[in-house]
């Protein structure tokens, strides 16, 4: 049997040329030469070689070790990248020119792919917000008052945002014993993840603009995966009154590829019904769905624990853009800011095992034994997949990391 070009992808390959998300890679032989790629079937195509070999205009911000020049190109240039190496990749013209460009994925290394400007992380599922308010303050409403009226969000540490494949160090912190009293300082007890999706922004804004509901294409360029590893004893010890510190900076995992939000033009859905008008800036009623039909799962040391569906959930980004910005705060290229956990209203769709084992008492039974949270050495694998075009399917970067044993 001849050898299959690596640019004869079958037809239902989630990772065809109705996706394109882009990476950065390195091979072996250069290990310091970061170079952008983008994804095809299962192979990485060196977009700057491309670029330089072809003749592109867009050599210059191809040609950078990170995605941040072409984040700040603005979506005029992300189309018209996108046509470009999309025609690369199919144009039989192209193919004895692209092909030795193209890398086996098994056989680069890949980095996180842009430099994280701020970091932002949601709450928008109602079902998640519901169950965490039920097992954190079991006397008071399930939702705060505000939760209807607006997309809650906290600011995250930016500098501790890692690729997937990164190890996730078990982190020490002050947490409270069972009994109560007095804290206890050490490793924690209670790791924990949440399956979100991030939205990483490109054009940027000047301090006192705001950016509208449709006026979220603009400034957004693509969705990755993101695990938002959570330390919950110390999270609950910490978080009254200001929110998440410590308990959530000391590692947030994203997808080492970044894919455009023009690959989920057939994934857009209505987010559910809203129960309470909302103030105009966040009014989507009469705008095009806000919504992504992403369905995520959930594997703890290859084991399918839980099925997440995004179109569950309350708020879209464009709200959280907009809220982001009302108040005038400029955004950078480079911003990542995240949906919040997303659960679904099943038990087998909770997008963390703090709702997953009903904060420890309903443990999980894995084929290595049971689990409450974490242990050393499980690896954690979220993996996703969004309707594309002609009922082909979007597959989005995996992002996995492991437990190592806290140190010192
Ligand atoms: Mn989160």
């Amino acid at each position: 049997m001849p050898q299959q070009s690596p640019l004869d992808l079958p037809e239902d390959d989630p990772f065809g040329p109705h996706n394109l998300p882009y990476g950065v890679f390195t091979t072996t032989d250069a290990p310091r030469h970061r170079r952008i790629g983008v994804r095809y079937g299962d192979h990485v195509l060196d977009t700057a070689a491309a670029a330089a070999a072809l003749g592109s205009a867009h050599t210059e911000v191809l040609g950078a070790p990170l995605l941040n020049p072409l984040l700040a190109a603005g979506r005029p240039v992300w189309e018209a990248v996108r046509a470009e190496v999309r025609g690369w990749l199919t144009d039989p013209a192209h193919r004895a020119a692209i092909e030795p460009l193209l890398f086996p994925l098994a056989d680069v290394t890949l980095h996180l792919p842009f430099e994280v400007a701020d970091y932002v992380d949601f709450y928008a599922s109602e079902h998640h917000a519901t169950n965490v308010g039920q097992m954190f303050r079991p006397n008071e409403a399930a939702l705060p008052p505000n939760w209807k009226h607006l997309p809650i969000g906290y600011h995250g540490r930016a500098g501790t945002v890692v690729v997937s494949g990164t190890p996730v160090v078990r982190p020490l912190g002050q947490r409270l014993p069972a009994g109560g009293g007095s804290p206890e300082f050490g490793p924690t007890r209670r790791l924990d993840i949440e399956a979100e999706v991030g939205f990483v922004v490109g054009t940027p804004t000047a301090l006192g603009e705001r950016v509208p509901l449709d006026s979220f294409r603009d400034h957004v360029f693509g969705v990755t995966l993101l695990n938002d590893w959570s330390a919950r004893d110390v999270q609950s010890w910490e978080y009254r009154p200001l929110g998440p510190f410590l308990g959530k900076s000391f590692a947030t995992s994203v997808s080492a590829w970044i894919t455009p939000l023009e690959a989920f033009d057939a994934a857009r859905t209505s987010p559910p019904a809203r129960d309470l008008p909302l103030l105009d800036y966040l009014d989507d009623s009469a705008a095009e769905p806000g919504g992504l039909d992403i369905r995520i799962e959930v594997a703890v040391n290859g084991h399918t624990v839980s099925r997440p569906p995004f179109s569950a959930m309350y708020w879209t980004a464009a709200q959280q853009l907009a809220h982001m910005t009302v108040n005038g705060a400029s955004l950078r290229t480079g911003d990542l800011f995240a949906s919040g956990t997303v659960s679904g209203p099943e038990r087998e769709q909770r997008g963390c095992l703090l709702e997953l084992t009903w904060a420890g008492r309903d443990p999980l039974e894995l084929p290595d034994g049971e689990r409450t949270f974490l242990a050393d050495g499980d690896e954690v694998t979220l993996t996703a997949w969004a309707p594309g075009p002609d009922g082909r399917r979007v597959g989005l970067g995996e992002v996995s990391g492991r437990i190592a044993a806290a140190t010192g």
